[in-house]
């Protein structure tokens, strides 16, 4: 039996309630819908049932990731060998105490954002249509729109490597551009708590209904992704570049860079992982080629 099978086997013992799957399909979990087997993934609800489930995996010395709604993840083909704990929307209650919200890692930005605008706080409607966690959110620093996580978090749950829990200020987390401190894997959130302004409830859901329609006609949405596959790279957009290599439409097997928005690569059928990864060496070569600009992944390749 080797480690994943005595993790697992001391999780059912331990934490009879926790939800565990041997040899999960991770495409069954990212917006992709690429990906090999989670050598083992957990689901939990709770907090402590999560802190746990992770001390007992670094007793056991097996790698442990934290993922949220695969929103910005390229798993590979073979599959992770490690121990997959998924924030799914469940691990997400959420409390709202006057501008401030506070919720679980694992509800969605999009019933985050619905939550504020019912409390009528404004500062959240940028994220309602970002397809992650607040957990992965708060992790990629995420944004559009003008608004980014770090402009609304307050203070952070950190699940540290030795086991302790903490709560970090937001100045704290090292929020840059599509980073932060947890963007490492090593310190987890647990929480965050974001702090809003008193709004208008129309105005606010107003906002929210004129972004979606903003993406709806510029993104690929009809098709799996995970959403902008390189970063903003300085002084340059990404798919202003890639469309201007001529770049819209090239394929390798089922990954194509979107017709419709440069900056994607879309899983038009059938895509897996290694025709995604040699369609952004593809990308990245002929950009770096036509006008020196190197571009960077912005989705997050897990092996
Ligand atoms: C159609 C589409 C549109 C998108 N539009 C935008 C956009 O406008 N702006 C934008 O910024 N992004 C956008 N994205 C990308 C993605 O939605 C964001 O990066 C989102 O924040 C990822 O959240 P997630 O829960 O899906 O994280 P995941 O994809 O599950 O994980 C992302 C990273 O965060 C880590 N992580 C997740 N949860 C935790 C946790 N609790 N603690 C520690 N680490 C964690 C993972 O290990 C991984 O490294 C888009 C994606 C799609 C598919």
């Amino acid at each position: 039996m080797n480690e994943i099978h005595k993790l697992y086997r001391q999780l059912q013992q331990q934490l009879p309630g926790l939800e565990l799957r041997l040899d999960e399909p991770m495409s069954r979990h990212t917006t992709f819908r690429v990906g090999g087997p989670a050598a083992l993934m957990a689901c939990p609800l709770q907090t402590e049932e999560l802190v746990e489930a992770v001390k007992l995996a670094r007793a056991w010395e097996v790698p442990t990731v934290v993922v949220g709604n695969g929103s910005n993840l390229l798993v590979d083909d073979k599959g992770v060998d490690a121990f997959v704990i998924k924030t799914v929307p469940q691990f997400g209650a959420c409390d709202v105490q006057g501008e401030e919200m506070t919720a679980q890692a694992g509800i969605l930005l999009s019933q985050l954002a619905i939550r504020a605008a019912e409390a009528g706080l404004t500062g959240l409607e940028f994220a309602h249509g970002i397809p992650g966690s607040l957990g992965g959110g708060v992790t990629m620093n995420a944004g559009a729109y003008g608004g980014e996580m770090v402009q609304v978090v307050r203070q952070v749950g950190v699940l540290c490597p030795d086991g302790t829990v903490e709560t970090w200020e937001g100045e704290r987390c090292e929020f840059r551009y599509r980073h932060s401190a947890f963007s490492a894997g090593t310190h987890l959130v647990l929480w965050a708590k974001v702090g809003l302004k008193p709004g208008n409830q129309e105005e606010i859901r107003e906002k929210m209904r004129d972004l979606a329609a903003r993406r709806r006609e510029k993104q690929p949405l009809d098709f799996p992704s995970a959403g902008s596959t390189f970063k903003r790279p300085e002084g340059h957009f990404a798919a202003a570049l890639i469309d201007q290599c001529g770049l819209k439409g090239l394929r390798v097997g089922g990954a194509m860079v979107s017709e419709k928005h440069a900056g994607f690569v879309v899983n038009v059928g059938g895509a897996t992982c290694s025709d995604v990864l040699h369609l952004m060496d593809e990308i990245r070569q002929r950009v770096f080629q036509a006008t020196g600009v190197e571009l960077e992944p912005e989705v997050r390749y897990l092996k």
